[in-house]
């Protein structure tokens, strides 16, 4: 039997047949979502202040262990106000792994600083440090007040794992090279809500994090997303920029600086605490799913399905396959043998050096994003 006609019939024993076409992801609303949702409609408190904002943050805060939440209108919102908060300025270069969704490296452009691409290894799926290490010793000058890069002089102010399919990132290695480069760690952990290295919640590593709740992630506010750090200075200058930088007073409207409208409004956080309620369900729920795929894929040579790195837990938010050697022409049959039977497979994302307004960056070689790029296959993962 052909590899394609192996992985469906794998694929078909895991996945319910109830005639429906499978797609990536898709949103379950089974809690307290209309209740909610009704409650800030019935208050008029729909906008960007009410009770279920301090909620969301107090409830992330109390799930990950992560003293401080800010509630934001994106994802991609939150990782650009998270690079702010490291001190990232317009005209400095920010390390970003190269296989990654584009929005790691949008949020480093809207900050006005460059994207800078570094290689990710095998078992984490997230930079390889070893190599981004020797790449730095060669590639950059460290001074007192930072490193900069020598062939471009611009200064490397972060570097910004990302914690790719909820599978952790090497953070912990990740910190003595930051360290020694004077790099703070920016997370994005927009896939990694529910993800845990060594039993601490993603995001306790690094020096700040930025979370998803886009339709498509472990919850959903609709659209939302969250920066969450132990840092309060940190959440503090977020809090204060995604609110128009506006300086409290009791009737004048003060600003101190260009701010951002990018606060969360209180009717998809309501939304949003009702999903968070469920994520533990959603977890377990995953986990049992990507268990499955395992099994169902493990007899098949040539392939492998994607499993947590030792010592890590994933929050298994979207399963894949790895074929043993790149071939992109392997890969797309095998995605069209799945689509011709409604499981909507897709591969990742298209490199970020591959895409036109990234092209020109600055980049270290990466042979291994390129080789994981014609590897990977993403599997139906919704919870069912
Ligand atoms: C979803 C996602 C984002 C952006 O989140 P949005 O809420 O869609 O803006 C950023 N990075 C990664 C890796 C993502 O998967």
């Amino acid at each position: 039997m052909t590899l394609e006609s192996q992985i469906l019939q794998a694929v078909q024993r895991v996945l319910p047949e109830n005639g429906e076409p499978k797609p990536l992801h898709a949103p379950v609303f089974q809690g307290n979502e209309s209740k909610y949702v009704q409650e800030t409609i019935e208050s008029t408190w729909v906008s960007s202040a009410g009770t279920y904002v301090n909620k969301l943050q107090e409830d992330l805060c109390s799930f990950t262990g992560i003293n401080r939440a800010v509630a934001v209108v994106n994802g991609t919102a939150a990782l650009q106000l998270a690079l702010f908060a490291a001190g990232v300025e317009q005209g400095d270069e920010v390390l970003v792994p190269a296989l990654t969704f584009v929005a790691t490296a949008n949020a480093v452009s809207h900050t006005g600083a460059v994207p800078h691409f570094v290689d990710v290894e095998e078992s984490s799926l997230g930079i390889d440090v070893s190599k981004l290490e020797t790449y730095l010793k060669q590639h950059a000058i460290v001074t007192s007040e930072g490193s900069y890069n020598k062939h471009t002089g611009r200064w490397i102010r972060a570097v910004v794992p990302m914690h790719t399919f909820g599978h952790p990132a090497f953070i912990n290695q990740l910190r003595s090279t930051a360290d020694r480069f004077h790099l703070k760690i920016v997370e994005d952990a927009a896939e990694a809500l529910g993800s845990y290295e060594g039993g601490r919640h993603i995001g306790q590593l690094g020096d700040v994090a930025a979370v998803s709740f886009n339709g498509n992630k472990i919850i959903t506010t609709g659209g939302g997303g969250a920066v969450l750090t132990n840092n309060k200075d940190m959440a503090d200058k977020v809090e204060h920029l995604a609110s128009t930088a506006k300086v409290s007073h009791s009737f004048e409207f003060v600003h101190d600086e260009v701010g951002y409208n990018y606060r969360m409004p209180n009717i998809n956080a309501a939304l949003g605490c009702a999903q968070l309620e469920q994520l533990p369900f959603f977890l377990k729920t995953k986990r049992k799913l990507a268990g499955q795929y395992a099994e169902a894929l493990s007899e098949i040579s040539g392939i492998s399905f994607i499993k947590e790195r030792e010592g890590t837990k994933s929050n298994y938010w979207l399963n894949g396959l790895l074929l043993n050697d790149p071939d992109m022409e392997q890969r797309d049959h095998i995605i069209k043998k799945l689509h011709d039977h409604q499981i909507l497979a897709r591969p990742v994302w298209k490199p970020m050096h591959y895409l036109e307004m990234y092209r020109d960056m600055p980049k270290m070689d990466l042979t291994q994003t390129e080789s994981l790029y014609a590897r990977i296959i993403n599997l139906p993962s919704g919870v069912m």
